[in-house]
């Protein structure tokens, strides 16, 4: 099914999973997504649901993944919120700018929401509410000193009704008027995926990420020394995984077939 041959994937520890467009597409799961991740588990190997998505709560996208039978753990999923309030935490920004939508705002409880002398400006998901006056009010915010925070920088995602910009192009906006560059801490920041095996106690050459977008999930994890597995679901496009100067360490048609190419069972079938 892979390109290229089988991959030699035998020390495969722990799995990253990314969410949209690998398990779920819109409210729905993936054929055969459920079943896969379930023979994951019981090929005793460690999971964490990694998402660049921010127009959910870790909380909803948790309750979700179980409405959807993934069983997810308490503490398996991994946003890039989490990153976002270590990296304030370090940096001392205590008052931040949240563009993002009010439920996503629970996730950065700790932090001091403010529209006025902002330390830094952290910029998630508003989808059709991104307007001129909001990204404007960011704009002069980091104009004026703030620091920019981007959840993530993805081109576009697929939604139900098609492709669709998703949170990139408005960073790039951002970056573009102030001339300074985002600290983008969702996915392929090798730190994003540095966090997401805080906890695991395997090496990144012991864990695989599987996803659909061959940049941030594939190029993302082998920036960081982890294997990466694109599968052609979600927003998989043969020509952007061709044109794509990233190499997958395997590529295969859907998240169902992944059990079977990290562990070492025969395969029955090929190509
Ligand atoms: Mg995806």
């Amino acid at each position: 099914v892979e390109r290229g041959g089988r991959p030699h994937l035998p020390e495969i520890e722990a799995v990253l999973l990314d969410i949209d467009g690998v398990l779920r597409i819109g409210d729905d799961a993936v054929p055969g997504a459920v079943e896969a991740v379930k023979q994951l588990r019981s090929a005793d190997l460690a999971l964490r649901f990694v998402t660049n998505t921010t127009s959910q709560p870790s909380r909803r996208i948790t309750e979700e993944l179980e409405r959807l039978g993934f069983e997810p753990g308490p503490e398996a999923v991994v946003t890039p919120a989490g990153l976002a309030i270590k990296r304030c935490r370090e940096l001392g920004h205590g008052r931040v700018m949240l563009l993002m939508n009010e439920a996503v705002k629970e996730d950065f409880g700790e932090l001091q929401e403010t529209e006025d002398e902002a330390d830094a400006v952290i910029v998630g998901d508003l989808g059709e509410e991104f307007s001129y006056e909001i990204l404007n009010r960011a704009f002069r915010a980091v104009i004026d000193g703030a620091a920019l925070i981007a959840l993530q920088k993805n081109r576009y995602w697929l939604k139900p009704n098609g492709l669709s910009l998703d949170v990139g192009p408005f960073v790039a906006a951002l970056e573009y008027a102030t001339e300074k560059e985002a600290d983008v801490v969702g996915k392929p920041a090798p730190s994003f995926f540095e966090l997401a095996l805080d906890g695991l106690d395997v090496e990144p050459g012991q864990a695989a990420m599987v996803g659909d977008d061959i940049e941030s999930d594939v190029g993302g994890a082998l920036e960081a020394g982890i294997p990466g597995i694109l599968v052609r679901t979600g927003k998989y496009r043969e020509d952007a995984a061709e044109a794509s100067s990233v190499e997958p360490t395997a590529t295969v048609d859907s998240i169902a077939d992944v059990p079977a190419l990290l562990r070492s069972e025969p395969r029955s079938s090929s190509g």
